[in-house]
Parts: C-alpha cells; sequence; structure tokens
C-alpha cells in the first residue's frame, strides 16, 4: 500500500495552513509543518496565488511553472501536501469570488475535518495576505459550527509584533528549523527577497524562543475555537470585539 493510502486509511489528525504566495507557508509556518508532519499529523497547505507578479520581465505561465516547482519542493522537504489555486495576484478575493475557492475549502474542510487551520493575519500588511485572511474568516462562518477547528494566524515578513490580545501558541521548532531553512532554500527564484526574512526568521525564531523556554520556537496567535475547553473565555472575547468591530 502506497504511503498516502495508508495516511488516507488510517484515523488521522489534520491540519490545514492557507498561504497567499507560495512561499509564505514555508517562512510563517515551515517549522510546525515540519515538526507535525513528523508526528504523523496529515498537513495539507493551500496557496491561493502562484505570485506571478515577483518576475515582471518573465512570461507569467513561466512564472507560475516555476513557483509551482519549489513550492512542491519546498512541501516535500516539509513533509506536507500542497495545492495551488491559480488566483491573481492582487486580486485573490475577487477572483475567489468567482472561482467559488470558499465553497471548495467548505468541502475540503467536511472531508478532512482539520483540528487546526492556519491563517495571514488581518494585521499583516500585505493585501493578499489580507484577503486569505478574509477568505479564511468567510469559511469558517460557512462550516457547520461542529467542524469548526481552532484557528491561529501566524506572520510573514512583519517584524513588529501583532497588536493582538489573543492567547499566543509557541511551537518548539529546534529540532526542525534546518528542515524549514532547507525548505526555503527550495525557493531559488525568491532569493533577494528571501535573505532578509532569513535573518529576521532567525532573530525572531530565538526571541520567541528566548520568551517561551524555548531554543527555536514559532508563534501563532489563536483567532477563533471551537472547543469547550480555555476558551468560551476566548470566544467572549472574540464577540466582544466583533461586537466593538459593528
Ligand atoms: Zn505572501
Amino acid at each position: 500500500m502506497s504511503q498516502k493510502l495508508q495516511n488516507a486509511t488510517k484515523n488521522q489528525e489534520t491540519v490545514f495552513v492557507f498561504s497567499a504566495h507560495s512561499d509564505d507557508f514555508v517562512i510563517g509556518c515551515g517549522g510546525t509543518i515540519a515538526k507535525y508532519a513528523k508526528l504523523g499529523i496529515n498537513v495539507r497547505c493551500y496557496v491561493f496565488s502562484y505570485g506571478e507578479k515577483s518576475h515582471p520581465w518573465m512570461a507569467a505561465a513561466e512564472v507560475k511553472k516555476m513557483r509551482a516547482d519549489e513550492c512542491y519542493a519546498a512541501s516535500e522537504v516539509l513533509g506536507c501536501n500542497t495545492k495551488i489555486f491559480d488566483l491573481m495576484e492582487l486580486s485573490i478575493r475577487s477572483d475567489a469570488k468567482l472561482k467559488g475557492t470558499v465553497k471548495f475549502l467548505e468541502k475540503q474542510v467536511e472531508k478532512y475535518r482539520p483540528s487546526k487551520i492556519f491563517v495571514h493575519s488581518k494585521e499583516d500588511p500585505h493585501p493578499d495576505h489580507k484577503d486569505v485572511h478574509a477568505l479564511s474568516m468567510q469559511l469558517i462562518k460557512r462550516i457547520d459550527e461542529k467542524l469548526i477547528p481552532d484557528v491561529y494566524v501566524y506572520s510573514v515578513w512583519n517584524p513588529f509584533e501583532f497588536k493582538t490580545t489573543y492567547p499566543s501558541m509557541f511551537v518548539d521548532v529546534k529540532d526542525n528549523f534546518e528542515t524549514k531553512l532547507e525548505a526555503m532554500r527550495k525557493f531559488p527564484s525568491q532569493t533577494v527577497h528571501v535573505i532578509f526574512p532569513v535573518f529576521l526568521l532567525l532573530f525572531r525564531g530565538f526571541k520567541d524562543g528566548f520568551f517561551s523556554g524555548h531554543k527555536l520556537a514559532e508563534k501563532f496567535f489563536l483567532v477563533k475555537t471551537s472547543s469547550i475547553t480555555a476558551v468560551t473565555a476566548v470566544k467572549k472575547k472574540i464577540k466582544l470585539k466583533e461586537k466593538r468591530l459593528k
């Protein structure tokens, strides 16, 4: 039996990661993905756009192929299954509406019943990242309440802390950080953009690790949850915030 089939037949835990561009999930949660995959968790990443505008001097089809190849190579290193939606960069939200992406994701949630979804933060300055956050919240509103997973936000470029009061989760990625960096090296087309974040990541990894008592950690914020423990309080807080926003 193939590894994939074996995994499908096991009643294993599934985690989703939503990523606006082909490298965000690696930068934002690569260590956590590698760690979960090693624990036998089925990690499924959904990339919303190829990021075809990164190389304006090349034909879009060529850029898409290059970025898809890099993305799948990085996914193999991390041990996750990755699907790329071909949504238009800088128009992700409207294109997703046209193509029924949220509906598709709703079916994926029904099929795989993820325990956690990692998404971009609405405080992220990049418009595509904001769009993916908004689509994620649309999805959460649509799915059956029994299927609502814990929803965590992650940061990509933002060197600053999110100004959030949501509870944070530190994942110790000391043993997975090298895998994360190896996955990042699968994006040679992004070298120019990646040099700065690598330093940032190392800094942030050590800093988050320092504050959480681990040597290297990735930090997330829990923004939605269905579980009754901890979390009644969080729900109340979210409801209060939502009320304030109305
Ligand atoms: Zn991005």
